[in-house]
Protein backbone atom coordinates (compact mmCIF):
# COMPACT_ATOMS: atom_id res chain seq x y z
CA UNK A 1 0.00 0.00 0.00
CA UNK A 2 1.20 3.53 -1.52
CA UNK A 3 1.55 5.38 2.19
CA UNK A 4 0.93 9.30 1.94
CA UNK A 5 1.45 11.53 -0.99
CA UNK A 6 0.46 10.44 -4.37
CA UNK A 7 1.01 11.72 -7.75
CA UNK A 8 -2.39 12.84 -8.56
CA UNK A 9 -2.38 11.66 -12.45
CA UNK A 10 -1.20 7.84 -10.90
CA UNK A 11 -4.70 8.81 -8.44
CA UNK A 12 -6.86 9.89 -11.39
CA UNK A 13 -5.91 6.90 -13.66
CA UNK A 14 -6.40 4.29 -10.59
CA UNK A 15 -10.09 5.45 -10.27
CA UNK A 16 -10.77 5.61 -13.99
CA UNK A 17 -9.45 2.20 -14.48
CA UNK A 18 -11.71 0.79 -11.52
CA UNK A 19 -14.85 2.48 -13.20
CA UNK A 20 -13.48 1.32 -16.43
CA UNK A 21 -13.21 -1.94 -15.34
CA UNK A 22 -16.80 -2.15 -13.86
CA UNK A 23 -18.57 -0.92 -16.82
CA UNK A 24 -16.43 -3.04 -19.23
CA UNK A 25 -15.17 -0.81 -21.53
CA UNK A 26 -13.10 -2.22 -24.23
CA UNK A 27 -9.26 -2.02 -24.07
CA UNK A 28 -9.54 0.70 -26.94
CA UNK A 29 -11.76 2.91 -25.22
CA UNK A 30 -9.56 2.37 -21.86
CA UNK A 31 -6.70 3.68 -23.95
CA UNK A 32 -8.44 7.04 -25.26
CA UNK A 33 -9.63 7.90 -22.24
CA UNK A 34 -6.57 7.26 -20.39
CA UNK A 35 -4.54 10.05 -22.19
CA UNK A 36 -5.13 13.54 -22.31
CA UNK A 37 -6.08 14.50 -25.77
CA UNK A 38 -3.52 18.10 -25.98
CA UNK A 39 -0.60 18.61 -23.98
CA UNK A 40 0.59 22.23 -24.56
CA UNK A 41 3.76 23.42 -21.80
CA UNK A 42 4.84 27.35 -22.59
CA UNK A 43 7.86 29.02 -21.29
CA UNK A 44 7.79 32.53 -21.24
CA UNK A 45 9.48 35.19 -20.21
CA UNK A 46 7.74 38.33 -17.66
CA UNK A 47 9.60 41.64 -16.72
CA UNK A 48 9.31 42.25 -13.20
CA UNK A 49 9.57 45.49 -11.06
CA UNK A 50 12.73 45.17 -10.88
CA UNK A 51 13.65 45.57 -14.95
CA UNK A 52 14.95 41.57 -14.47
CA UNK A 53 13.47 39.34 -16.90
CA UNK A 54 12.54 36.00 -15.18
CA UNK A 55 11.34 32.71 -17.20
CA UNK A 56 8.30 30.77 -16.00
CA UNK A 57 6.42 27.38 -16.88
CA UNK A 58 2.67 27.23 -17.67
CA UNK A 59 0.93 24.19 -19.38
CA UNK A 60 -2.43 23.92 -20.68
CA UNK A 61 -4.15 20.18 -20.43
CA UNK A 62 -7.08 18.66 -22.48
CA UNK A 63 -8.46 15.87 -21.30
CA UNK A 64 -11.56 14.74 -23.65
CA UNK A 65 -14.12 16.90 -25.71
CA UNK A 66 -16.08 14.57 -27.08
CA UNK A 67 -18.58 16.22 -25.42
CA UNK A 68 -18.11 19.66 -25.97
CA UNK A 69 -15.14 22.59 -25.63
CA UNK A 70 -12.94 22.24 -23.18
CA UNK A 71 -13.50 23.52 -19.69
CA UNK A 72 -11.47 23.73 -16.68
CA UNK A 73 -9.76 26.64 -14.48
CA UNK A 74 -6.08 28.35 -14.23
CA UNK A 75 -3.67 28.12 -10.82
CA UNK A 76 -1.23 29.61 -10.31
CA UNK A 77 1.57 27.74 -7.39
CA UNK A 78 4.54 26.71 -7.18
CA UNK A 79 3.30 22.89 -7.17
CA UNK A 80 1.92 23.52 -10.88
CA UNK A 81 3.00 20.55 -12.39
CA UNK A 82 2.38 18.36 -15.93
CA UNK A 83 1.08 15.35 -14.06
CA UNK A 84 -1.39 17.39 -11.73
CA UNK A 85 -2.72 19.41 -14.60
CA UNK A 86 -3.37 15.89 -16.21
CA UNK A 87 -5.03 14.91 -13.33
CA UNK A 88 -7.02 18.16 -12.99
CA UNK A 89 -8.13 17.82 -16.74
CA UNK A 90 -9.13 14.30 -16.05
CA UNK A 91 -11.26 15.26 -13.48
CA UNK A 92 -12.96 17.93 -15.32
CA UNK A 93 -13.97 15.38 -18.24
CA UNK A 94 -15.99 13.54 -15.48
CA UNK A 95 -17.00 16.47 -13.22
CA UNK A 96 -18.98 18.20 -16.65
CA UNK A 97 -20.35 14.89 -17.34
CA UNK A 98 -21.58 13.68 -13.83
CA UNK A 99 -23.69 17.26 -13.58
CA UNK A 100 -24.64 16.89 -17.60
CA UNK A 101 -23.23 19.86 -18.96
CA UNK A 102 -21.54 20.04 -22.40
CA UNK A 103 -17.88 20.62 -21.66
CA UNK A 104 -14.62 18.33 -22.05
CA UNK A 105 -11.86 18.90 -19.34
CA UNK A 106 -8.89 20.66 -19.31
CA UNK A 107 -6.76 22.57 -16.51
CA UNK A 108 -4.16 25.16 -16.86
CA UNK A 109 -1.40 26.76 -14.96
CA UNK A 110 1.98 28.52 -14.30
CA UNK A 111 4.78 27.60 -12.00
CA UNK A 112 4.64 30.47 -9.62
CA UNK A 113 4.17 31.68 -6.15
CA UNK A 114 1.49 34.64 -6.79
CA UNK A 115 2.01 36.04 -3.03
CA UNK A 116 5.64 37.01 -3.99
CA UNK A 117 4.60 39.03 -6.98
CA UNK A 118 3.45 42.43 -7.25
CA UNK A 119 0.02 43.26 -8.86
CA UNK A 120 1.75 44.29 -11.87
CA UNK A 121 4.21 41.80 -12.08
CA UNK A 122 0.81 39.29 -11.88
CA UNK A 123 -0.64 40.94 -14.80
CA UNK A 124 2.15 40.70 -16.70
CA UNK A 125 2.42 37.25 -16.26
CA UNK A 126 -1.26 36.41 -16.33
CA UNK A 127 -1.61 38.77 -20.22
CA UNK A 128 1.72 36.67 -21.40
CA UNK A 129 0.22 33.50 -20.22
CA UNK A 130 -2.99 33.91 -22.12
CA UNK A 131 -1.10 34.81 -25.37
CA UNK A 132 1.19 31.69 -24.89
CA UNK A 133 -1.95 29.51 -24.45
CA UNK A 134 -4.26 31.49 -27.17
CA UNK A 135 -3.40 28.85 -29.58
CA UNK A 136 -6.25 26.97 -27.74
CA UNK A 137 -8.13 28.64 -26.19
CA UNK A 138 -11.28 30.39 -27.80
CA UNK A 139 -15.31 30.67 -26.84
CA UNK A 140 -15.72 27.72 -29.14
CA UNK A 141 -12.63 25.71 -28.39
CA UNK A 142 -11.81 25.68 -24.51
CA UNK A 143 -13.05 28.13 -21.85
CA UNK A 144 -10.61 29.12 -18.59
CA UNK A 145 -12.13 29.63 -15.65
CA UNK A 146 -10.34 30.50 -11.91
CA UNK A 147 -8.62 28.18 -9.88
CA UNK A 148 -6.36 28.19 -6.66
CA UNK A 149 -4.88 31.88 -6.76
CA UNK A 150 -6.58 32.87 -9.61
CA UNK A 151 -9.61 35.54 -9.34
CA UNK A 152 -11.67 37.72 -11.42
CA UNK A 153 -9.49 40.20 -11.81
CA UNK A 154 -7.00 37.48 -13.54
CA UNK A 155 -9.77 36.38 -15.63
CA UNK A 156 -10.56 40.15 -16.63
CA UNK A 157 -7.19 40.60 -17.80
CA UNK A 158 -6.60 37.52 -19.59
CA UNK A 159 -9.83 38.21 -21.11
CA UNK A 160 -8.73 41.53 -22.04
CA UNK A 161 -5.46 39.95 -23.69
CA UNK A 162 -7.27 37.49 -25.99
CA UNK A 163 -9.89 40.27 -27.09
CA UNK A 164 -6.94 42.86 -27.65
CA UNK A 165 -5.57 40.43 -30.20
CA UNK A 166 -8.86 39.55 -31.87
CA UNK A 167 -9.72 43.15 -32.10
CA UNK A 168 -13.10 42.65 -30.22
CA UNK A 169 -14.41 42.20 -27.05
CA UNK A 170 -14.47 38.04 -26.45
CA UNK A 171 -16.51 37.61 -23.07
CA UNK A 172 -16.95 33.88 -23.47
CA UNK A 173 -13.60 32.76 -23.72
CA UNK A 174 -13.10 32.62 -20.18
CA UNK A 175 -15.34 32.64 -17.28
CA UNK A 176 -15.75 33.73 -13.52
CA UNK A 177 -15.21 36.94 -14.51
CA UNK A 178 -16.48 40.40 -12.85
CA UNK A 179 -20.37 40.94 -13.37
CA UNK A 180 -18.80 44.55 -15.74
CA UNK A 181 -17.46 42.77 -18.38
CA UNK A 182 -19.85 39.65 -18.77
CA UNK A 183 -19.61 37.58 -16.00
CA UNK A 184 -22.60 35.67 -14.57
CA UNK A 185 -24.85 36.63 -10.93
CA UNK A 186 -23.98 33.89 -8.21
CA UNK A 187 -20.64 32.60 -9.95
CA UNK A 188 -18.57 33.85 -7.26
CA UNK A 189 -20.45 31.91 -4.75
CA UNK A 190 -21.36 28.62 -7.08
CA UNK A 191 -18.71 26.41 -6.20
CA UNK A 192 -19.60 26.71 -2.47
CA UNK A 193 -23.54 26.49 -3.70
CA UNK A 194 -22.96 23.26 -4.45
CA UNK A 195 -21.78 22.58 -1.93
CA UNK A 196 -24.06 23.36 0.56
CA UNK A 197 -26.67 21.73 -1.70
CA UNK A 198 -24.93 18.43 -1.56
CA UNK A 199 -23.86 18.39 1.91
CA UNK A 200 -27.61 19.27 2.95
CA UNK A 201 -28.72 16.33 0.79
CA UNK A 202 -25.86 13.77 2.46
CA UNK A 203 -27.11 14.89 5.63
CA UNK A 204 -30.36 14.07 4.48
CA UNK A 205 -29.65 11.21 3.69
CA UNK A 206 -27.39 10.03 7.28
CA UNK A 207 -30.36 11.33 9.14
CA UNK A 208 -28.22 13.95 10.59
CA UNK A 209 -29.70 17.25 11.02
CA UNK A 210 -27.23 20.30 9.96
CA UNK A 211 -28.22 22.51 13.26
CA UNK A 212 -26.48 19.55 15.43
CA UNK A 213 -23.51 19.09 13.22
CA UNK A 214 -19.91 20.61 13.93
CA UNK A 215 -18.14 21.10 10.51
CA UNK A 216 -14.11 21.87 9.87
CA UNK A 217 -13.08 23.53 7.32
CA UNK A 218 -9.68 23.28 5.34
CA UNK A 219 -8.95 26.44 3.13
CA UNK A 220 -10.51 30.05 3.16
CA UNK A 221 -10.15 31.29 -0.32
CA UNK A 222 -13.20 31.39 -2.72
CA UNK A 223 -14.62 27.76 -2.31
CA UNK A 224 -13.65 27.49 1.67
CA UNK A 225 -14.45 30.64 2.77
CA UNK A 226 -18.20 31.06 1.01
CA UNK A 227 -18.51 27.41 1.94
CA UNK A 228 -18.35 28.48 5.68
CA UNK A 229 -20.86 31.25 5.23
CA UNK A 230 -23.71 29.25 3.19
CA UNK A 231 -22.73 26.33 5.72
CA UNK A 232 -23.45 28.16 8.62
CA UNK A 233 -26.49 29.56 7.38
CA UNK A 234 -27.83 25.67 6.59
CA UNK A 235 -27.71 25.73 10.64
CA UNK A 236 -24.06 24.37 10.67
CA UNK A 237 -21.75 24.99 13.87
CA UNK A 238 -18.09 25.89 11.74
CA UNK A 239 -15.55 25.13 15.05
CA UNK A 240 -12.39 24.68 12.86
CA UNK A 241 -10.82 26.63 9.33
CA UNK A 242 -7.67 26.92 8.24
CA UNK A 243 -5.78 28.77 5.27
CA UNK A 244 -2.11 28.72 4.43
CA UNK A 245 -0.83 30.04 7.45
CA UNK A 246 -2.41 27.43 9.46
CA UNK A 247 -5.19 26.40 11.95
CA UNK A 248 -8.22 28.38 14.31
CA UNK A 249 -10.62 26.58 16.01
CA UNK A 250 -13.07 26.63 18.83
CA UNK A 251 -15.38 23.71 19.42
CA UNK A 252 -18.22 25.84 20.62
CA UNK A 253 -18.25 27.41 17.03
CA UNK A 254 -17.02 30.57 15.31
CA UNK A 255 -18.39 33.37 14.16
CA UNK A 256 -17.75 32.87 10.27
CA UNK A 257 -18.67 36.48 9.54
CA UNK A 258 -16.03 37.92 11.93
CA UNK A 259 -13.45 35.44 10.71
CA UNK A 260 -14.60 36.56 6.83
CA UNK A 261 -13.61 40.01 8.07
CA UNK A 262 -10.19 39.03 9.89
CA UNK A 263 -8.65 37.54 7.02
CA UNK A 264 -9.43 40.21 5.11
CA UNK A 265 -7.81 42.63 7.19
CA UNK A 266 -5.10 40.66 8.23
CA UNK A 267 -4.51 38.30 5.15
CA UNK A 268 -4.88 35.36 7.01
CA UNK A 269 -6.90 33.72 10.11
CA UNK A 270 -4.44 33.37 12.29
CA UNK A 271 -5.06 35.09 15.78
CA UNK A 272 -8.58 35.27 15.04
CA UNK A 273 -9.77 36.17 18.41
CA UNK A 274 -11.79 33.29 20.70
CA UNK A 275 -10.08 30.74 18.89
CA UNK A 276 -6.87 28.31 19.21
CA UNK A 277 -4.19 28.02 16.63
CA UNK A 278 -3.83 24.65 15.65
CA UNK A 279 -1.75 22.94 12.39
CA UNK A 280 -3.39 22.37 9.50
CA UNK A 281 -3.04 18.53 10.00
CA UNK A 282 -4.39 19.12 13.73
CA UNK A 283 -7.18 20.37 12.16
CA UNK A 284 -7.96 17.77 9.78
CA UNK A 285 -8.55 15.39 13.14
CA UNK A 286 -10.50 17.35 14.94
CA UNK A 287 -14.06 16.10 16.13
CA UNK A 288 -16.81 17.04 13.85
CA UNK A 289 -19.40 15.65 12.11
CA UNK A 290 -18.74 17.09 8.94
CA UNK A 291 -15.19 17.92 7.15
CA UNK A 292 -14.93 19.87 4.03
CA UNK A 293 -11.29 19.75 2.27
CA UNK A 294 -11.58 23.29 0.54
CA UNK A 295 -7.19 23.90 -0.79
CA UNK A 296 -5.28 20.93 -2.22
CA UNK A 297 -4.69 17.96 -3.36
CA UNK A 298 -3.31 14.87 -0.87
CA UNK A 299 -4.50 16.12 2.50
CA UNK A 300 -5.98 12.85 3.71
CA UNK A 301 -3.41 10.27 3.34
CA UNK A 302 -2.95 6.65 4.37
CA UNK A 303 -1.14 8.82 7.69
CA UNK A 304 -3.95 10.53 8.64
CA UNK A 305 -7.35 8.76 7.48
CA UNK A 306 -7.43 6.81 10.77
CA UNK A 307 -7.65 9.52 12.97
CA UNK A 308 -9.86 11.38 11.17
CA UNK A 309 -13.50 11.79 13.40
CA UNK A 310 -16.18 13.31 10.55
CA UNK A 311 -19.18 11.02 9.59
CA UNK A 312 -19.08 12.75 6.62
CA UNK A 313 -16.26 13.89 4.11
CA UNK A 314 -17.17 16.37 1.29
CA UNK A 315 -14.41 17.23 -1.19
CA UNK A 316 -14.66 20.75 -1.86
CA UNK A 317 -11.43 20.55 -3.00
CA UNK A 318 -10.34 18.39 -5.84
CA UNK A 319 -8.27 15.23 -5.10
CA UNK A 320 -7.81 15.74 -1.33
CA UNK A 321 -8.25 12.20 -0.48
CA UNK A 322 -5.94 9.09 -1.83
CA UNK A 323 -7.39 5.98 -3.00
CA UNK A 324 -5.64 4.23 0.36
CA UNK A 325 -6.86 6.84 2.56
CA UNK A 326 -10.30 6.25 1.21
CA UNK A 327 -9.83 2.34 1.49
CA UNK A 328 -9.74 3.17 5.21
CA UNK A 329 -12.53 6.07 5.83
CA UNK A 330 -14.63 3.51 3.67
CA UNK A 331 -13.98 0.93 7.01
CA UNK A 332 -14.50 3.40 9.60
CA UNK A 333 -18.05 3.69 8.30
CA UNK A 334 -17.46 7.24 6.47
CA UNK A 335 -19.48 8.47 3.65
CA UNK A 336 -17.62 10.63 1.36
CA UNK A 337 -19.23 12.88 -1.18
CA UNK A 338 -16.40 12.86 -4.16
CA UNK A 339 -15.08 16.02 -5.73
CA UNK A 340 -16.31 15.87 -9.16
CA UNK A 341 -19.55 15.87 -8.23
CA UNK A 342 -19.31 18.05 -4.55
CA UNK A 343 -17.39 21.07 -6.58
CA UNK A 344 -19.02 20.68 -9.64
CA UNK A 345 -21.33 23.93 -8.61
CA UNK A 346 -18.16 26.16 -10.44
CA UNK A 347 -18.28 24.43 -13.32
CA UNK A 348 -21.88 24.77 -13.54
CA UNK A 349 -22.25 28.15 -13.09
CA UNK A 350 -19.49 28.41 -15.21
CA UNK A 351 -21.71 27.15 -18.04
CA UNK A 352 -24.65 29.63 -17.26
CA UNK A 353 -21.93 32.20 -17.60
CA UNK A 354 -20.88 31.10 -21.24
CA UNK A 355 -24.50 30.78 -22.32
CA UNK A 356 -25.20 33.81 -21.01
CA UNK A 357 -22.28 35.24 -23.22
CA UNK A 358 -22.83 33.80 -25.99
CA UNK A 359 -26.59 34.67 -26.03
CA UNK A 360 -25.67 38.39 -24.79
CA UNK A 361 -28.71 37.81 -22.63
CA UNK A 362 -28.12 37.69 -18.75
CA UNK A 363 -30.32 36.19 -16.33
CA UNK A 364 -31.08 37.44 -12.33
CA UNK A 365 -29.22 36.06 -9.63
CA UNK A 366 -32.65 34.32 -8.26
CA UNK A 367 -32.54 32.15 -12.06
CA UNK A 368 -28.85 31.22 -11.88
CA UNK A 369 -29.39 29.67 -7.87
CA UNK A 370 -32.59 27.75 -8.68
CA UNK A 371 -31.26 26.44 -11.86
CA UNK A 372 -27.60 25.58 -9.97
CA UNK A 373 -29.80 23.82 -6.82
CA UNK A 374 -31.69 21.71 -9.75
CA UNK A 375 -28.32 20.34 -11.39
CA UNK A 376 -27.16 19.85 -8.01
CA UNK A 377 -29.52 18.46 -6.08
CA UNK A 378 -30.43 16.35 -9.22
CA UNK A 379 -27.00 15.10 -10.10
CA UNK A 380 -26.06 14.29 -6.58
CA UNK A 381 -29.55 12.06 -6.59
CA UNK A 382 -28.42 10.08 -9.70
CA UNK A 383 -24.89 9.78 -8.49
CA UNK A 384 -26.53 7.89 -5.30
CA UNK A 385 -29.22 5.79 -6.51
CA UNK A 386 -26.31 4.53 -9.73
CA UNK A 387 -24.04 3.64 -6.04
CA UNK A 388 -27.02 2.01 -4.67
CA UNK A 389 -27.78 0.18 -7.99
CA UNK A 390 -24.01 -1.05 -8.27
CA UNK A 391 -23.87 -1.61 -4.18
CA UNK A 392 -20.80 0.80 -4.34
CA UNK A 393 -19.91 3.93 -2.86
CA UNK A 394 -20.65 7.70 -3.93
CA UNK A 395 -17.37 8.60 -5.55
CA UNK A 396 -17.44 5.06 -7.76
CA UNK A 397 -20.89 5.87 -8.43
CA UNK A 398 -20.15 9.55 -10.14
CA UNK A 399 -17.48 7.92 -11.89
CA UNK A 400 -19.84 4.98 -13.19
CA UNK A 401 -22.18 7.73 -14.35
CA UNK A 402 -19.26 10.22 -15.88
CA UNK A 403 -16.83 7.63 -17.50
CA UNK A 404 -20.11 6.02 -19.14
CA UNK A 405 -21.67 9.47 -20.75
CA UNK A 406 -17.88 10.14 -21.58
CA UNK A 407 -17.38 7.26 -23.00
CA UNK A 408 -20.95 6.88 -25.37
CA UNK A 409 -20.33 10.20 -26.35
CA UNK A 410 -16.54 8.93 -27.89
CA UNK A 411 -18.27 5.86 -28.90
CA UNK A 412 -21.02 8.02 -31.01
CA UNK A 413 -18.42 10.22 -32.86
CA UNK A 414 -16.14 7.08 -34.12
CA UNK A 415 -12.40 7.04 -34.60
CA UNK A 416 -11.67 9.65 -37.30
CA UNK A 417 -10.86 9.12 -40.13
P1 LIG B 1 -8.22 29.91 -3.44
O1 LIG B 1 -6.89 30.23 -3.95
O2 LIG B 1 -9.30 30.94 -3.48
O3 LIG B 1 -8.11 29.39 -1.92
C1 LIG B 1 -7.25 28.35 -1.53
C2 LIG B 1 -7.19 28.32 -0.01
O4 LIG B 1 -6.38 27.21 0.41
C3 LIG B 1 -6.55 29.57 0.62
O5 LIG B 1 -7.22 29.91 1.81
C4 LIG B 1 -5.12 29.10 0.94
O6 LIG B 1 -4.55 29.83 2.02
C5 LIG B 1 -5.39 27.66 1.32
N1 LIG B 1 -4.20 26.83 1.18
C6 LIG B 1 -3.28 26.84 0.19
N2 LIG B 1 -2.31 25.95 0.45
C7 LIG B 1 -2.65 25.35 1.62
C8 LIG B 1 -2.05 24.34 2.41
N3 LIG B 1 -0.87 23.79 2.07
N4 LIG B 1 -2.70 23.95 3.54
C9 LIG B 1 -3.86 24.53 3.90
N5 LIG B 1 -4.47 25.50 3.19
C10 LIG B 1 -3.86 25.90 2.09
O7 LIG B 1 -8.69 28.58 -4.24
P2 LIG B 1 -10.16 28.05 -4.47
O8 LIG B 1 -10.62 28.55 -5.79
O9 LIG B 1 -10.97 28.26 -3.25
O10 LIG B 1 -9.87 26.48 -4.68
C11 LIG B 1 -9.75 25.59 -3.60
C12 LIG B 1 -9.94 24.16 -4.09
O11 LIG B 1 -11.23 24.05 -4.70
C13 LIG B 1 -8.95 23.70 -5.16
O12 LIG B 1 -8.72 22.32 -5.00
C14 LIG B 1 -9.70 23.94 -6.45
O13 LIG B 1 -9.24 23.11 -7.50
C15 LIG B 1 -11.09 23.56 -6.02
N6 LIG B 1 -12.16 24.11 -6.87
C16 LIG B 1 -12.32 25.46 -7.02
C17 LIG B 1 -13.36 25.93 -7.79
C18 LIG B 1 -13.64 27.40 -7.94
O14 LIG B 1 -14.68 27.73 -8.52
N7 LIG B 1 -12.81 28.29 -7.47
C19 LIG B 1 -14.23 25.04 -8.42
C20 LIG B 1 -14.05 23.68 -8.23
C21 LIG B 1 -13.01 23.22 -7.43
Amino acid sequence: MVVGIMNPYEMAIAQFDEAAERLGLSQAMRAILRKSKRELIVNFPVRMDSGEVQMFTGYRVQHNINRGPAKGGIRFSSEVSLDEMRALAMWMTWKCAVVGIPFGGAKGGVVCDPHTMSRNELERLSRRYATEISILIGPNSDIPAPDMNTNPQVMSWMMDTYSMHMGYSVPAVITGKPLAIGGSEGRLEATARGVQVVTREALKDLNMSPERCAVVIQGFGNVGSISARLLSELGCKIVGLSDIAGGVYNLNGIDVMTALRYSREHGNLHGLPNTEHITNAELLELPCDVLVPAALENQITARNAGRIQARLLIEAANGPTTPDAEAILYARGVTIVPDILANAGGVTVSYFEWVQDLQRFFWEEDEINRRLELIMSRSYRAVRQKAEEQQTNLRMGAYLLAVARVAEATEIRGVYP
